[in-house]
């Protein structure tokens, strides 16, 4: 993937979340205060059109400046973390001007441990890292038995969409989901719902078919 695919992956995120953000505020209105979706297209759009004037000439500067962005207009406690794992992600690509399907999981990885290092939980609390742990992993699976990015950016989804779908039976232990304990039990999680958005559309950009 080079820099206009990533910035074509910026773009179709913004777009997928515009286009779910009822949804992903439903599901926080259930277990938090309804402001996920709300918080995440406010963040991406500013994303995306930070990207239209931003002189981002490789793949990490465009997840850089995604960072940035993510953690200034935000909010929640998505912003900070999404915004640390663009930047994680961004930082370990360096100065590469075209990403395989090796640097591609590494810097998944990365995300993953940014957001574990500055939020604290761990998979099985019910956060995003849920969907995002099962994704990486599913992801190197792929790579080392020969995926290309297409096929291992797609594993990476659909190990997400199942990790979103386990999140139901669990009790949410971080964030604001966290004070209605039990009661979180029967409800997906908003940001595991949003990282399988943000894994589609890596998945959809890799095969091509962005719109
Ligand atoms: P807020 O909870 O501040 O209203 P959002 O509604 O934007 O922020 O985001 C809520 C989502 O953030 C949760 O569904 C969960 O996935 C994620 N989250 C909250 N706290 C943490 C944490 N400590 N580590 C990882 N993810 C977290
Ligand atoms: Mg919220």
């Amino acid at each position: 993937m080079d820099t206009s695919a990533f910035r074509a992956w910026v773009h179709e995120s913004a777009r997928l979340i515009t286009a779910e953000a009822e949804e992903l505020t439903r599901l926080d209105a259930a277990i938090g205060d309804g402001d996920h979706g709300i918080n995440l297209r406010r963040g991406f759009q500013a994303a995306d059109e930070m990207l239209d004037k931003a002189e981002a000439e490789t793949p990490g500067a465009v997840l850089q400046t995604v960072g940035r962005a993510l953690i200034s207009k935000t909010g929640g406690a998505s912003g900070p973390l999404y915004g640390t794992a663009f930047r994680q992600a961004g930082k370990s690509l360096a100065d590469a001007t075209e990403v395989d399907v090796a640097r591609l999981g590494s810097s998944l990885e990365a995300a993953f441990n940014g957001i574990q290092q500055l939020g604290a939980a761990h998979e099985g609390d019910k956060t995003m890292l849920d969907a995002l742990g099962p994704a990486v992993t599913a992801y190197q699976v792929a790579a080392e038995g020969g995926a290309d990015l297409v096929g291992a950016t797609r594993a990476a989804a659909e190990a997400a969409e199942r990790g979103l779908q386990e999140t139901v039976p669990m009790l949410a232990r971080k964030g604001r989901a966290s004070y209605l304990g039990e009661r979180t039990i029967g409800h997906q999680d908003p940001g595991a719902a949003s990282t399988v958005l943000i894994l589609r559309a890596l998945a959809t950009v890799a095969a091509g078919e962005a719109t």
